[in-house]
């Protein structure tokens, strides 16, 4: 790029559980890369399902990543980097949503991925306001596993009311609302 001049910009890409965020993450990253971009991926030292070091999302394309323990941290390890890639962003803090306007009014492109909802339903975390002030939102979808239509929440399968719980594919099933309300009626009438 040179001395093209490249403005500040926030992308969001979210959607559920196994709809390939962290995919679209890194394809966007190592495109960057690719042009000779400095880049480089934070996200919440929560997640260490598979790796501290890389970003690794479930078909094992990783590209490296920093954890980090709360978002201003990012603030101080991204001087000098032009596209900044944030994962699983719905564990950090709200601080997040200024740091990003911040990267972004430096200039810096910052490209955020995240759950919109938890297993509930429920807008998750940063993600609802970093929606709000980003520059593009993608939503992207899984597929509903009982019918096949696109997903729109990540139904939990085990009994457990923590609101982070870190997913693999048997702790987790994509459904659509139709899918999902069935499901729900299922279990309230199995504890009745
Ligand atoms: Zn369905």
């Amino acid at each position: 790029m040179g001395e093209t001049h490249r403005p500040g910009r926030i992308e969001v890409v979210c959607g559920s559980m196994f709809s390939g965020k962290t995919e679209e993450l890194i394809r966007r990253m190592k495109r960057a890369k690719f042009a000779r971009q400095k880049v480089e991926i934070f996200k919440p030292a929560i997640d260490t399902r598979y790796s501290d070091v890389d970003v690794v999302s479930h078909d094992q394309n990783t590209i490296q990543s920093t954890p980090i323990d709360s978002s201003s941290t990012i603030l101080l390890l991204a001087s000098d980097i032009d596209v900044v890639g944030i994962d699983e962003a719905q564990f950090l803090d709200n601080g997040l949503v200024d740091v990003c306007n911040q990267l972004a009014d430096r200039g810096v492109r910052v490209i955020v991925a995240g759950l919109d909802m938890d297993y509930k339903g429920v807008p998750f975390g940063p993600i609802p306001a970093l929606c709000a002030i980003a520059d593009e939102v993608t939503k992207v979808h899984a597929i509903c596993v009982k019918c096949g239509a696109l997903a729109y929440v990540s139904h939990r399968l085990v009994h457990n009311d923590k609101r982070v719980l870190l997913g693999e594919q048997t702790e987790y099933e994509p459904l659509c609302r139709e899918c999902y309300q069935k499901a729900l009626e299922k279990e309230k009438s199995e504890k009745q």
